[in-house]
């Protein structure tokens, strides 16, 4: 396979790029000049040299631990357990979260053999034992699998003294945190209700 049918079949290989999309971005790089090419082949590369998940709350950072974990201005007493680091920007762009959060990076999956022991549960629980922690935000997305995450955490948890809550209800179902308007989300917030079993 030559060089740019490798990278077409790799780009394809990303999240809604089709093949079609991947040809397009290959032949795109091809016409523009070698530094373009090369400041973006670094700054993947860079992804992965220097942002790590932060050793606290599992969300994504170059600085151990993150700005949110360090923030003297945050609310200690308050996690909001999401699925992506991507869904803390979401939860952040409301503006009505002020606490810490705890990225659990994915969902239980047991068809596709991801356990608990694959997400970083045991690290929150970690967190709860040191910590003052008040009340635990179960945000995962309202999917099966995001479901399923979030009785286990639930059931996890029984045994500490904690208020634990989701968001209200108003979200998509079967939808992504990532998809819900800032308005819905921020209502769903505010709107949250106890974790019944
Ligand atoms: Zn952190």
């Amino acid at each position: 396979m030559n060089t740019l049918e490798l990278l077409i079949r790799n780009l394809s290989k990303l999240p809604g790029v089709g093949r079609k999309s991947a040809a397009r971005i290959a032949y795109f790089l091809l016409k523009r000049d070698e530094s373009f090419a090369r400041s973006l082949g670094d700054q993947i590369l860079s992804l992965k040299q220097k942002i790590k998940q932060c050793s606290e709350c599992g969300n994504y950072t170059e600085i151990d631990p993150c700005p949110f974990c360090t923030d003297p201005q945050r609310d200690k007493n308050v996690i909001c357990v999401v699925e992506e680091s991507r869904d803390v920007h979401t939860i952040e762009s409301t503006g009505e979260f002020h606490g810490l959060y705890h990225v659990l990076q994915g969902t239980l999956s047991p068809i596709d053999g991801i356990g608990p022991e694959d997400l970083t549960i045991s690290r929150l629980i970690s967190r709860i034992r040191k910590g003052r922690i008040d009340e635990i935000i179960i945000a995962t997305n309202p999917t099966v699998e995001g479901d399923t995450t979030a009785l286990y955490i639930v059931k996890m948890l029984s045994e500490y003294d904690l208020r634990i809550t989701r968001l209200a209800s108003g979200l998509p179902v079967g939808g992504d945190l990532e998809y819900a308007d800032r308005l819905t989300l921020a209502r769903s917030l505010k709107g949250r209700t106890p974790f019944g079993l």
